[in-house]
């Protein structure tokens, strides 16, 4: 561990993501915390200096949903609603990976997330080889809580995703028990079950039952599509996050994805059991699922996050394609600034560690938090003439900006460079997996 190391970010304006304020200082991490933020800071010796002159200093973003094992199949389903891209898709892809192409696929996915600045993020992993993912990311040092999907019904899925539902709940409770809490807590496990027309009541009961035995988060998606809730609806007389609620997939530890399709009752449900909502306004507009009413979630006091969801429904896993999105859709519906840019970027900070019951830990920069930082340079086009930070990044910036990032008090990427991968070895190990997918699947 590194309880000695010293690093200083210095000459920077940090925008700590406490109030609406920023400040030119200097933030001291010590070990994997923040010790110091300030002008004159005391510099012990042998301190690591990071130059953050005209760079803004903020909380590392925290993604609330994303499937970095989906990798490999970027920009091959294109033009498909949700249940025909799960079909012909997802699913017979997932179905086909080997363990190799697993890691693969995470370590491309891990990659974009840390050098896009991503410091945490909640993943669905695949039905199998989900103790690759956990490897991947415990070599590369993101901060990462993903479980393996379960699904154990469901039309056309493929009989290797298709599990029995006992065995699915203990493959899921040995991996909770091998990963939840590793490193110092920043692994973490979530019971996956992939969403409700691909899992038992059974199964779900299951799931929120080891959840609450042994404090692993709950993460399925909800209410995405119109023909996914009509099935739903049809199938169960309730609406996906209704029935979820009954069967005890609801509370602090649970986080839906998508929520796009909502009654009243769910929404007012959602806030009363502090339920997390992960937004993914990319994903949603490109499988035409709709928009989900944010404004209404966080005026009814809904916790909700950001997540760029899966590669091939994206097609990138940038936060910054979320907030700048996040912060135009809604005006459609609510008019102009109906989500200001502080509040898209709580969503990408401070909310969404919320959402991952990281709240006080991460998301937020003040001494004692972990220290998990982005440092965003302002050396580009867009980003002139500089104002209110909150615009800048929402609006004027994206992952080129990204020049340092750290992740428990380690440095991850330094001027824009990953430190913890090859980058140019796991960008064509990934092209060379991805081709020989689809040459196994058949695709053009
Ligand atoms: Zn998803």
């Amino acid at each position: 561990m590194n309880e000695d190391r010293a690093i200083l970010i210095t000459g920077g304006t940090v925008v700590p993501m406490i109030g609406r304020r920023w400040q030119r200082a200097d933030v001291l991490v010590v070990g994997n915390r923040i010790a110091e933020i300030g002008q004159g800071v005391a510099v012990p010796t042998g301190c690591t200096r990071l130059d953050a002159r005209e760079a803004l200093v903020l909380p590392g973003f925290v993604q609330t949903h994303v499937h970095v094992v989906q990798s490999l199949a970027r920009h091959r389903a294109e033009g498909r609603p949700l249940l025909r891209w799960l079909r012909e898709r997802i699913w017979p892809y997932e179905a086909a990976l080997s363990p190799d192409e697993v890691d693969a696929a995470a370590r491309l996915g891990i990659g974009e997330l840390l050098g896009g600045g991503t410091t945490s993020a909640l993943d669905m992993g695949t039905t199998h080889s989900q103790d690759v993912v956990f490897e991947a990311a415990a070599e590369m040092g993101i901060r990462l809580t993903s479980g393996k999907a379960m699904m154990d019904v469901g039309d056309e899925v493929p009989d290797a995703l298709k599990e029995d539902t006992a065995r699915s709940l203990e493959d899921s409770e040995r991996l909770g028990r091998r990963w939840h809490g590793a490193l110092d807590g920043r692994l973490r496990y979530a019971l996956a079950p992939r969403f409700v027309l691909s899992c038992t009541e059974q199964l779900l009961r299951g799931a929120a039952e080891l959840s609450r035995r042994h404090g692993f988060m709950l993460h399925t998606h909800a209410s995405e599509n119109p023909d996914e809730t009509r099935a739903v609806r049809e199938l169960t007389g309730r609406g996906s996050v209704a029935y979820l609620a009954m069967l005890g997939l609801a509370g602090e530890a649970t986080v839906l994805a998508h929520c796009v399709h909502l009654d009243d009752d769910e929404v007012a449900g959602l806030a009363a059991t502090r339920t997390g909502v992960a937004h993914c306004p990319g994903s949603n507009l490109k499988l035409a699922s709709g928009i989900a009413d944010v404004p209404r979630l966080l005026a009814a006091g809904v916790r909700v996050g950001l997540g760029a969801d899966g590669p091939p429904c994206n097609n990138r896993l940038s936060i910054f394609h979320e907030m700048a999105l996040a912060g135009t859709l809604h005006n459609l519906r609510h008019g102009a600034g109906a989500v200001d840019a502080w509040t898209v970027l709580e969503l990408a900070t401070w909310r969404g560690a919320q959402v991952l019951g990281l709240e006080g830990q991460v998301g937020r920069l003040a001494p004692g938090t972990l220290a998990d930082i982005t440092v965003l340079g302002c050396e580009s086009w867009a980003a002139e003439p500089l104002a209110d930070p909150a615009d800048v990044v929402v609006f004027g910036l994206g992952v080129e900006s990204v020049r340092h990032v750290l992740v428990d008090g380690t440095v991850v990427v330094e001027h824009g460079q990953l430190l913890t991968g090859d980058a140019a070895h796991i960008r064509g190990r990934a092209r060379a997996a991805g081709a020989a997918v689809a040459r196994r699947l058949g695709w053009s």
